[in-house]
């Protein structure tokens, strides 16, 4: 079968007449390896594990992309998301390329020892196809700032004393001030922006706007409270374990201060809340749903219980390509993920000149450089679409053509 890229990606290429000359390079991704992490579990029996990192394209920089630790992670899965950050890094501007890592285990099951090692085991395996001018990986789904401190500790014993490896640290380690919320706020910049555009009063000039969030991790987690402190109704939370409705809006800051040491959503007690299924928040009656967990959450056979007239996607492809073409052509308006949940990989561009420079910004300046990229990427996507037009097309148009753009001054000699 010939190599596709992603439905979004081929239409983009068909939209804007790419050749086929730049289109195949496109379909397929530079490098991929499948790696086997050995490890002895803390039972004393030896465990593999397999692990994946997917580089899609340089052509703008280094590839960069997260590592994600999931029971469900496989080589699909990771080539479609290495190549969901190549538009990214280049919708918001970056001189970064895409890849993504993964690692097919429920980091729930592991130990904080096991998961080192699987960490540790993972750098090993993929250490010479990375460098802090080839490939820099980042937290994801089940890994942490911890898991970057032991990618960073296991390089640099290779290769000397070298942060700028990985993005995503401790500040400690180098890490930036705002990273940890880069991505929820980034979510919820965008938002603001695109409430501006249609003419919705945003809840700091007096208006009410409700959000219903599915995910309460790194993304749905900073999301929810950077909504609930800029005057967001947040009428709907859960996580894995399911969630709180409640139409009046949930106190985001007590829950999250509840939630400590690892503690699930269902497990407290919010007063005033109905208890809810983790997949509920995104059917509740909410002017915003926020997936901020799994890919593919909403799909063909689940679309019409969805009845926000707004998607936000933290998640990276929350919405199958069905589900969005059925969205979009019932009026509503599809945040998409390359630019929803771009904050993240944004912070931790700065993070990496920040490292480069051996300098540390204050979180000030951080998160008002973090806004001003998100609002103008937001505008620029919003100009794109013109009236009506999807967000997400629009979105894919502007990052295919700055990659092109890219391969064709480089050349193909
Ligand atoms: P995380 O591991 O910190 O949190 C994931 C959350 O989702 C947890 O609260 C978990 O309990 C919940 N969850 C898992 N399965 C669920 C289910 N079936 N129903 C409801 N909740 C469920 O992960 P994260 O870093 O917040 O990432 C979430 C998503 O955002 C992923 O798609 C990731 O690729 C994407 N993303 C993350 C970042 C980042 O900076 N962390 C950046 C860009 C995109």
């Amino acid at each position: 079968m010939p190599a596709r890229a992603s439905d979004a990606a081929e239409a983009a290429f068909a939209r804007l007449q790419v050749s086929d000359e730049f289109a195949d390079r496109l379909r397929t991704a530079h490098r991929e390896l499948t790696v086997q992490l050995p490890f002895v579990g803390d039972d004393g029996r030896m465990r593999v594990v397999t692990g994946f990192r997917v580089q899609h394209s340089n052509v703008r920089g280094p590839f960069k992309g997260g590592l994600r630790f999931h029971p469900t992670v496989d080589l699909d899965d990771v080539r479609r998301l290495a190549e969901l950050m190549t538009w990214k890094t280049a919708l918001v501007d970056l001189p970064f390329g895409g890849a993504k890592g993964g690692v097919s285990v429920d980091p729930r099951s592991l130990s904080a020892r096991e998961r080192e090692l699987v960490a540790r085991r993972y750098i090993e395996a993929i250490g010479p196809a990375i460098g802090p001018r080839t490939d820099i990986p980042a937290p994801d789904m089940g890994t942490d700032a911890t898991t970057m401190a032991h990618l960073l500790d296991a390089y640099s014993r290779i290769h000397g004393y070298e942060p700028r490896i990985v993005t995503g640290k401790p500040v400690e380690l180098g890490g930036s001030l705002g990273r940890t919320v880069a991505t929820g706020r980034g979510a919820i910049v965008a938002l603001e922006t695109v409430l501006d555009h249609v003419g919705r009063t945003r809840p700091s000039q007096g208006g009410d706007v409700t959000i219903a969030v599915q995910g309460f991790g790194n993304v749905g987690q900073h999301a929810a409270l950077e909504a609930h402190v800029r005057g967001y109704r947040v009428v709907a939370i859960s996580d894995v374990s399911g969630g709180w409705h409640d139409a009046e809006g949930l106190d985001i800051p007590v829950i999250e201060a509840a939630m400590v040491g690892g503690a699930e959503l269902v497990g407290l007690d919010v007063p005033g809340a109905t208890p809810i299924a983790a997949i509920e928040p995104l059917y509740v009656d909410a002017d915003v749903v926020l997936p901020a967990a799994l890919g593919r959450v909403i799909d063909a056979a689940n679309v019409d219980r969805v009845i926000a007239p707004i998607i936000l996607e933290g998640a990276n492809e929350p919405l199958t390509e069905d589900a969005c073409t059925v969205l979009e052509s019932r009026g509503v308006t599809v945040i998409p993920d390359i630019l929803a949940n771009a904050g993240g990989v944004i912070v931790s561009f700065f993070e990496w000149v920040q490292g480069a420079n051996m300098l540390a910004w204050d979180e000030a300046e951080v998160l008002a450089r973090l806004d001003a990229r998100i609002a103008a990427a937001t505008r620029q996507v919003l100009r794109q679409a013109g009236e009506g037009g999807s967000l997400r097309e629009a979105a894919m148009d502007l990052a295919v053509r700055r990659v092109v753009r890219a391969m064709e001054l480089r050349g193909n000699a």
